[in-house]
């Protein structure tokens, strides 16, 4: 067929959108997609007539097309992946997955009207944080608590309403940076809070905040070495010392966690992660923690501490600015029920079910996907090696979690190449790591509804 034959029967875009395709996709799909879909289809094969190419232009043939470039425009943008990194608390993925109990509570809460700021009982206004109150004093044993957005948002919060321009001491040790920009100093400065450092990079004793608390120091700061670990010729100040000394000198004490655990991890051999309820019964004043890091729950900034300051912390306008959402509320609150029994939450929570999974569950789950790769996957070279996962999202620095990997190898690809098509994958991104050559998929942080996707996502990916 000719050329100009060719354009004269490619159809207009008011002829795809009369036809019975158009008016199907009219039902389910936005217009302006729609439009933009038949415009770019048809420029396409426009382009391609006039390079000379000869493409079926009949409405039927380009339909297909279309509705391909329409579901393209209007698929979700944030999506499921399959976490196969066995990084537990991986902030990049999402941090804490949420158990259904959770996911049930956000649900029944969200789909209508709820007591968020209403007083049931009295008929009048209410307060936001009442709701999770009483639960997170019962869990840490603290006086008070309120909840903001993320910890970021705590500490700054925290800094401004206690100790807006005057100082801050706190240890050159612990002046840390959290990946994605959470760095004490900066929040500091943005705080209003003047920082004293004391100490050194590897060592500060009792003495040198001693030395630092004058007229001007409105807090104490301690901050959890989260992500890094300094090992060697060291000395850091106890809680209990600190506590001490903010006593004798009339200072309030404060605790950046990070994490916050509940969980009692000793038991499982992670000796350095301090409990929540412990730091606390140790007379800190104020402390900080996660919503999405060892607790397992949606983001958020917990603040729990003596009534005074909570009260102060409540009242400061930037908590309005920080407040945290009703679906939040509804997650947490969820989250928090989930913790006060620890053996249940050990098995409801997904973060510290994954952390705390026995090896040999990890490796069965290793074992079934070997087995599913050689038995589906011709060319692929299959290996179970024993390694380590790690806990991530700032929390358990220097604990190394046994895990059990496969090691994956395929003829005639480079593992550059297996890696980015497993994470371009069409029906699901499997997210792995590289090491020596192969693709390496950590069976911890892969659940085992995921091992069917996974299969069909390497499926694809390979052959
Ligand atoms: C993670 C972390 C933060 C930041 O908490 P977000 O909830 O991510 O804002 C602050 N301080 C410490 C010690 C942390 O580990």
């Amino acid at each position: 067929m000719e050329q100009k034959e060719l354009l004269r029967k490619l159809p207009s875009v008011d002829e795809v959108l009369k036809s019975p395709h158009g008016l199907k996709w009219l039902k389910s799909y936005p217009r302006k997609y729609i439009l933009r879909a038949i415009r770019d289809i048809i420029a396409f094969k426009r382009g391609e007539v006039l390079e000379g190419f000869t493409p079926d232009v009949n409405l039927n043939a380009i339909s297909g097309n279309i509705e391909i470039k329409i579901k393209k425009l209007i698929e979700r943008r944030l999506k499921p992946v399959i976490n196969a990194t066995g990084v537990v608390i991986h902030t990049n993925l999402g941090r804490a997955p949420l158990p259904p109990e959770v996911l049930n509570n956000i649900m029944d809460v969200a789909m209508g009207y709820s007591n968020l700021e209403y007083n049931i009982k009295e008929g009048r206004r209410g307060e936001r944080y009442d709701h999770i109150r009483w639960i997170l004093k019962d869990i840490t044993g603290a006086e008070d608590a309120v909840v903001v957005n993320n910890n970021t948002a705590a500490v700054l919060l925290c800094l401004s309403a206690i100790a807006k321009g005057r100082e801050v001491i706190v240890s050159r040790g612990e002046l840390i940076e959290i990946g994605g920009a959470f760095r004490i100093p900066d929040v500091m400065l943005q705080s209003g809070a003047l920082l004293k450092e004391v100490g050194t990079t590897n060592k500060t004793n009792s003495g040198d905040y001693e030395d630092a608390v004058g007229e001007q120091t409105a807090l104490l700061l301690k901050v959890h070495q989260s992500n890094y670990k300094v090992i060697g010729f060291t000395e850091d100040v106890s809680v209990g010392e600190l506590v001490r000394l903010g006593k004798r000198k009339e200072v309030p004490v404060m605790f950046d966690l990070g994490s916050g655990c509940f969980t009692d991890l000793r038991p499982y051999g992670i000796y350095d992660e301090p409990v929540v309820h412990e730091v606390v019964g140790k007379g800190v004043d104020i402390v900080t923690f996660s919503g999405d890091k060892l607790l397992g729950g949606p983001q958020a900034g917990i603040i729990v501490g003596r009534k005074k300051l909570i009260e102060r912390i409540a009242k400061h306008p930037l908590t309005r600015a920080v407040r945290i959402d009703k679906l939040t509320l509804a997650a947490l609150e969820a989250t928090l029920l989930c913790h006060a029994d620890p053996e249940k939450a050990r098995e409801k929570i997904p973060v510290l079910k994954t952390l705390l999974q026995g090896d040999e569950v990890i490796k069965r789950r290793a074992r079934k996907i070997q087995l599913l790769i050689k038995r589906d996957v011709r060319n692929a070279l299959v290996s179970i090696e024993k390694d380590e996962s790690q806990a991530g999202g700032g929390s358990l620095p220097g604990v190394y979690l046994p895990t059990y990997v496969v090691r994956l190898k395929v003829e005639g690809m480079s593992a550059l190449l297996v890696e980015q098509r497993l994470r371009r994958g069409a029906a699901i991104a499997v997210i792995t790591r590289i090491r020596a050559g192969s693709v390496i998929i950590d069976a911890r942080t892969i659940r085992d509804s995921e091992v069917k996707p996974l299969l069909k996502a390497i499926k694809e990916a390979i052959c």
